[in-house]
């Protein structure tokens, strides 16, 4: 293993030890575990039969990432097949990486000759032709703004249109660009894969036939259903630019008027409600949500490419929530670094960091050097 790596491994189990009984999993004995070393192997089909082994076993191995099962089995060690599922909680995720304004301070390194720069990653490196190039995250404020909006839409969904109550989500940040929400009601414990596809459509609002949303009474529309996604929808048509008139229609059919449409009108606006659908739907990732073999961080683990807290939320946590001052590991020791790749500005609680360049030698608190070091930025001198 790096030596860096090692002595962030050992802040990671100095971690489990002072802090490790913020730790929770419901059900551990029933829950398959994984864990992530930081030698990069993978270790699976594992179990804890309570909360404080599963405690003890954080500290003993300090894993750079660690997981509990979606799913529920009769036997969580045994190989796939023989597990014996008995159920499994409905997971959404969201990540930041793809959406509008995250990314912008990520950059491509080249691993041979150190060439790097903003923008797609090349196949090779434009310097050096080394095929050795990898992209390098960084966690920065606009992600989370982004990501958070997300998961607001998607807990008003849950909450609005399949009645599912607050202490039944298990909220929690990923430590890094995203968030988890499991639903663990009994109602949804038991449903099928291809009920969980069809769920995860209906939130990404995917495959909705918009004109079946406008009912024909004589020569008049009325729009049904005025409830969920369609009403959300239809709502946000007050934010596009169309003409005073069709803005009355939208909004007389909002209230359940029966309205004249002309083949046209009807034609534009089920083009602009179809685009407006996908502005409200939470962009969760689909495939997640119907796979029951899937795997979350443990609540309050650290995330091993920013050394944060995965945190337990609570929705009424998430305007407030500010994972650069919340989650990072309250440490104080120093540690001495050189900068490898551009630093851009950066907080750890209070304080502000950078920005850095390249050859920089600088000293910083330990959760600040550790998020540096995951984030593949600097290396320990
Ligand atoms: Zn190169």
């Amino acid at each position: 293993m790096k030596r860096d790596l090692l002595i962030v491994r050992s802040f990671f189990r100095k971690y489990y030890e002072e802090l490790g009984d913020t730790i929770y999993v419901r059900n551990p004995s029933e829950r398959e575990f994984m864990f992530m070393t930081f030698d990069g192997k993978v270790r699976r089909h594992f179990t804890f039969k309570d909360a404080k082994s599963l405690r003890e076993g954080l500290v003993r191995e300090a894993p750079r990432h660690a997981y509990y099962s979606v799913s529920k089995y009769r036997d969580p060690s045994a190989p796939m097949e023989e597990k014996g599922p008995i159920s499994s909680d409905l997971l959404f995720d969201i990540d930041a990486t793809e959406l509008e304004g995250c990314g912008q301070e990520d950059i491509w390194v080249c691993e041979r000759c150190g060439a790097y720069g903003h923008g797609d990653k090349p196949k090779k490196c434009p310097k050096c032709g080394g095929q050795d190039v990898k992209l390098l995250h960084w966690l920065d404020e606009k992600c989370m703004i982004a990501a958070k909006n997300e998961l607001k839409k998607l807990i008003n969904l849950l909450r609005e249109d399949l009645g599912i109550k607050e202490e039944d989500m298990i909220l929690s940040y990923t430590g890094n660009r995203g968030f988890h929400l499991r639903v663990v009601s009994e109602k949804y414990s038991s449903l099928s894969k291809d009920a969980r596809r069809e769920l995860a459509l209906y939130v990404i609002g995917s495959g909705a036939d918009v004109r079946l949303w406008f009912r024909k009474i004589g020569a008049l529309y009325v729009f049904d259903p005025p409830s969920g996604q369609a009403k959300r929808a239809m709502q946000n048509l007050f934010t596009i630019k169309a003409s005073e008139n069709l803005k009355r229609k939208v909004s007389d059919m909002i209230k359940g008027k029966p309205t004249r449409l002309s083949s046209r009108e009807l034609s534009l606006i089920s083009s602009l409600i179809s685009k407006s659908l996908q502005e409200v739907s939470p962009k969760i990732d689909w495939m997640v949500t119907m796979d029951t073999s899937r795997f979350t961080r443990i609540p309050n683990s650290l995330h091993g490419k920013t050394g944060f807290r995965a945190l337990l939320l609570t929705p009424s946590d998430i305007d407030e929530f500010d994972p650069f001052r919340a989650s990072p590991i309250p440490i104080t020791e120093e540690i001495t670094l050189k900068v490898r790749y551009p630093v851009p500005k950066f907080r750890i609680h209070r304080n502000l960091f950078g920005p850095y360049s390249e050859g920089e030698r600088l000293s910083l608190p330990a959760n600040a050097a550790i998020f540096l070091i995951l984030s593949g930025r600097a290396e320990i001198l």
